[in-house]
């Protein structure tokens, strides 16, 4: 959520700023802004709405130089999309300009103790940036950067910061530049989570990050430092990237890159090399990034599967579950907690790992997984699940599993995220940079890994050779399957024309098939806003199906499989109230002309791997239904990717 982008170095900052924030926008695009030095003062641009139709035009018809500058686009949290609510935002003075990606928890107290300051916006940010301010003046006059100022308990039950019982002697700011050392005070009093960057008008080579929840990483350069929410923001300038961690602040100056963190003695750096195919962040000839990744798909399930495939045992090998087979052996129940699309793969998930492997699996929401008391007894595997790795609710999942000494595998696509360093072993997606909001090849990237994963725990209990063999070989044809299927695009999109005006749909399955129902129906929310739901088809006796009218469509998946008949009963219950139906269902099922309105043929495979099929043409359908009905596919209303504030 928001991306954030700081440059120091010899070239024009702001284009090469506006030209990362062009790639960060998916991450938020309520607004953008950003700041350049040039002769001793701060010059800056915001504006509400997308960049082009914002701070692209102003730029245009007002451009700014300067070598040093940073730059956001926001999602906002606190305080409506606004001009004045844009960042970056900037001290009492203004000779400190800051944006953040997060929230501050506590900045109403913060706020309460700033008599005097007027601030510009409602946001958090921007009272974070006036105690910078303090701090910074503080200094300025040569006294302590401690917190003399702005010591206060909070009051009664107050949150405390996580910092706050840190020594002013233990802020690791001996030494430190005078901005780093201001916002390392100011910190200091901060709750809630951060992704920071920080400049100064009086430092005109100094750019200052910091960071803790929200993701942060300095590109090291020649002559130049660049510090970005995400890689794709800077790899067209350098591929040596370090991946800061919680409580790191970093001072970077055209030539020098240094950290400190204010959680500990020494900041742990390590310069990593991008392995980031910028190319693969473009759009293509694709009129959106969401329908190139859909027809990414083939070659992403492969990517997923390739050298993870043992036929001679039947079997899947990973590469870094850091678990020995004794350890994984040993584990008796599995806990999945997940957020949006990965919740859905979760839910597939548990399916595969009870059928394959007879373990009980539980799939939490990790936002409430969090908060709750959930038993994790001693041989309970938590693997957590996330595109991106920067999910704010499974991070905190993760951590929390981690405090009670659980082991927690992640399942994650961004290499370097947080959640890929943070948890103790895992698996990559390798389904290259996912950029379209709505999440789709990461999900058949993901239900493609659970399904090794599922199929490992199967082989070393129960799984006989024999089936775990029909699985791999279903497996493998599933890439050429999924190309059968988009070549049905122009029919499924002349579907989508003909129920593009409906206002409320629903999508039904059953068993493996009721988390792509839910898939489904979360797609076509998030891209057109029609009001969807997705339910277990045999639950709609059950209430749901008093919405049901001529109205209404429903998607049902039906495979020709076990429970066909009784699929085939609900789909006949919806018939009856004169609800159209769109089927989805096995290529060669002659069964269902007559009895609905449209279907779709997808080619036969194992039950357990319907899903992989199965919700390609849902995210087709989506797809065109929101470009019919003329909504911004790549940039939905409210939304933003990589949730990373709670
Ligand atoms: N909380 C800040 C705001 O609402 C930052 C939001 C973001 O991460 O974009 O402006």
């Amino acid at each position: 959520m928001c991306g954030i982008i700081g440059y120091v170095g010899r070239k024009q900052a702001a284009p090469l700023v506006l030209e990362g924030l062009r790639r960060l926008e998916y991450r938020g695009y309520d607004s953008a802004g950003l700041s350049v030095l040039r002769d001793g003062r701060l010059h800056t641009h915001k504006k509400k709405g997308k960049i082009d139709e914002g701070l692209a035009r102003l730029l245009q018809a007002q451009p700014l130089e300067g070598v040093l500058g940073l730059g956001h686009t926001r999602w906002a949290t606190h305080g409506p999309p606004s001009d004045e609510n844009s960042h970056p935002h900037f001290d009492q003075s203004g000779r400190i300009a800051v944006v953040h990606n997060g929230v501050i928890e506590n900045y109403e107290r913060l706020k309460a103790r700033l008599p005097g300051h007027t601030f510009q916006s409602s946001t958090d940010t921007e009272v974070l940036a006036h105690l910078i301010g303090v701090h910074y003046d503080q200094l300025r006059e040569g006294k302590f950067s401690g917190s003399q100022v702005l010591k206060s308990s909070g009051g009664p039950g107050a949150a405390r910061s996580p910092l706050e019982n840190l020594q002013p002697e233990n802020l690791m700011t001996q030494g430190a530049h005078p901005l780093a050392q201001a916002v390392m005070g100011a910190l200091r009093e901060v709750i809630g989570a951060y992704g920071l960057a920080v400049i100064c008008a009086d430092c005109p080579d100094v750019l200052v990050g910091a960071r803790r929840g929200s993701p942060l990483i300095v590109g090291v350069g020649q002559g130049e430092n660049f510090l970005a929410s995400d890689a794709t923001a800077i790899a067209t300038h350098t591929r040596e990237v370090i991946y800061l961690n919680d409580y790191d602040v970093v001072t970077l100056t055209p030539e020098r890159v240094d950290v400190a963190s204010l959680g500990s003695d020494t900041a742990k750096v390590q310069i990593s090399k991008l392995e980031f195919d910028a190319e693969a962040a473009e759009r293509g000839n694709f009129p959106h990034f969401m329908l190139k990744e859909i027809f990414e798909q083939p070659r992403t399930v492969e990517n997923a599967l390739r050298g993870r495939l043992n036929l001679d045992e039947a079997t899947a090998n990973f590469g870094g579950l850091n678990m020995s087979l004794a350890e994984l052996r040993a584990v008796d129940r599995i806990v999945i907690p997940a957020c949006g699309t990965s919740w859905h793969a979760a839910l597939v998930g548990e399916h595969l790992f009870e059928e394959f492997a007879h373990l009980p699996t539980e799939v939490e929401y990790a936002s409430e997984f969090r908060y709750r008391n959930a038993p994790l007894e001693k041989h309970t595997l938590v693997l957590v699940i996330t595109q991106s790795g920067e999910t704010a609710d499974t991070l905190a999942g993760l951590r929390e599993s981690r405090r009670r000494g659980h082991k927690v595998l992640a399942l994650c696509n961004v290499v370097g995220s947080t959640i890929a360093r943070e948890a103790d072993g895992g698996i990559y997606l390798h389904a290259g940079p996912e950029i379209g909001v709505a999440s789709t090849k990461a999900f058949t990237s993901q239900v493609t890994a659970l399904t090794l994963l599922a199929l490992l725990m199967g082989r070393i209990r129960t799984l006989a050779h024999s089936r775990a063999l029909q699985v791999i070989r279903a497996l493998e044809a599933v890439p050429r399957q999924i190309e059968t299927i988009l070549a049905q695009d122009d029919a499924i999109r002349q579907i989508a024309l003909k129920y593009a005006q409906a206002e409320d749909f629903f999508f039904l399955g059953r068993q493996y098939n009721f988390p792509v129902a839910l898939e489904g129906a979360l797609k076509l929310k998030e891209l057109s806003y029609i009001h969807a739901e997705g339910y277990p088809a045999a639950e709609m006796k059950h209430g749901p199906i008093a919405m049901i009218d001529e109205r209404t469509p429903t998607v049902i998946l039906i495979p020709a499989d076990a429970l066909y008949e009784k699929s085939f009963s609900n789909l006949q219950e919806i018939k009856a109230r004169q609800g159209p139906i769109i089927a989805v269902t096995t290529e060669g099922n002659t069964g269902l002309a007559g009895a609905v309105n449209d279907v779709i043929c997808l080619p036969a495979t194992l039950e357990p791997l319907f899903p992989l099929l199965a919700v390609v043409p849902l995210q087709l359908l989506a797809y065109h239904i929101a470009v019919a009905r003329g909504c911004d596919v790549d940039k939905p209303r409210n939304l933003a990717k990589s949730v990373t504030v709670e």
